[in-house]
């Protein structure tokens, strides 16, 4: 049965238009879905009886509560959503419940003060395969649709307001999966947050992520939301090792696009920049490292006079012994507080604005790079 969430108005018209219903009806069920954010057709009480029955037989919503819930001591919380209409069953990890096949994605809530930011997936795990990512070593398991990203934001609102805790005031499509490689779904999802018809958020409190893959020009085009790049290393040729992406879309070739835009005014874009230690001398049999002088001035290099900001990453422990078990190969050790001050001090002495961005929700294995729609972690 096909869902009435993640449709446009003209798609509600039509809705409407197919089960006998008056046009006008769709700027209704515009209404109660995004606006009430009803999650029953029965709920939409401005439309017949007659009218909803219809609608009934060939329409849900397409809201559903998360399964689990995991509350790290910061107050961060991870939720796990199964997928309905199963993609691609995982079963190569503990994402399966045995037997059923469904498939699981996570989203993570992020309170701040009286703010809370969504970290929202638009992929059942990924196919970019970053090396350092528990994601990564999920493999790729399905899109998600435009209202399964959609009820991944509306479902955390709801609760964090039937809790008391803060609403949403920013999303970041940062969660599982490369929100450019699942575009038509990405930019479905943005259009109705963004529409005056139904959410009206401004583009200004969502920022997209990317690795840097050639569809990222067709976001940059049709969107006005904020772009976060991954960065993580400024040199092709060590990046190509940490990130198998690099070979599809160099990072000079991200960087060369992204001068082509305005990024002076409203529209934000930020780099994300793990940090590894080491020196170059330790490179043999060790992983990259990417916090030395020769990388800050690389850096320099690459992003001079791109209006911008660097967010400095801390790499967590538990990544590390994910990966470097999972994956069967060398560890990759973080840098250590000192060193990533130097790093923000160095670039932001050049130009760059440069932040150290605190770790939320570690201890559930909620923070960057870490979800992997594990059932244990519930
Ligand atoms: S870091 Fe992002 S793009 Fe890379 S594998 Fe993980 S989820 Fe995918």
């Amino acid at each position: 049965m096909d869902t009435l969430l993640g449709k446009t108005l003209a798609e509600l018209q039509e809705a409407a238009l197919s089960v006998g219903l008056q046009k006008f009806a769709g700027k209704q069920l515009a209404e109660w879905i995004y606006v009430r954010r009803v999650a029953d057709i029965d709920e939409m009480t401005n439309i017949s009886l007659k009218g909803r029955e219809a609608l009934k037989a060939h329409y849900t919503v397409g809201r559903h509560a998360p399964v689990r819930e995991a509350v790290s001591a910061d107050g961060t919380r991870k939720y796990l959503f199964e997928i309905p209409h199963s993609l691609s069953p995982i079963t190569n990890n503990k994402s399966a419940v045995e037997g059923r096949g469904e498939a699981f994605v996570e989203t993570v809530y992020i309170p701040e003060n009286e703010r809370a930011t969504l970290c929202v997936s638009s992929q059942v795990g990924c196919k970019m395969g970053c090396r350092f990512c528990m994601t990564g070593a999920l493999g790729f398991h399905g899109h998600l649709s435009a209202a399964e990203i959609l009820n991944q934001i509306f479902e955390i609102d709801r609760l964090a307001a039937a809790d008391g805790r803060a609403t949403l005031s920013n999303i970041v499509l940062m969660g599982e999966g490369e929100p450019m490689d699942n575009l038509d779904n990405v930019l479905r999802a943005l259009t109705i947050l963004t529409a005056s018809y139904a959410c009206a958020w401004s583009p200004k409190r969502i920022t997209v992520s990317t690795v840097g893959i050639p569809a990222m020009r067709r976001f940059l085009e049709e969107s006005e939301c904020h772009l976060a790049v991954s960065l993580h290393n400024p040199f092709p040729s060590e990046r190509a090792q940490i990130m198998p992406a690099e070979k599809i879309m160099s990072i000079t070739q991200v960087v060369e696009l992204l001068r082509q835009y305005d990024w002076s005014h409203q529209r934000r874009v930020s780099f994300e920049y793990i940090c590894w230690h080491g020196t170059d001398e330790s490179r043999e049999g060790r992983p990259v490292p990417n916090d030395t002088l020769r990388h800050a001035k690389e850096l320099v290099r690459l992003l001079h006079g791109l209006e911008c900001r660097v967010n400095l990453i801390r790499f967590h422990a538990g990544v590390e012994q994910v990966t470097a078990n999972s994956l069967n190969e060398r560890r990759f050790p973080g840098s250590d507080e000192r060193q990533m001050e130097w790093l923000r001090d160095y670039l932001t002495e050049k130009g760059i604005t440069t932040t150290i961005r605190r770790s939320r929700g570690e201890d559930i294995l909620a923070a960057c790079g870490m979800l992997v729609n594990s059932l244990e972690t519930h």
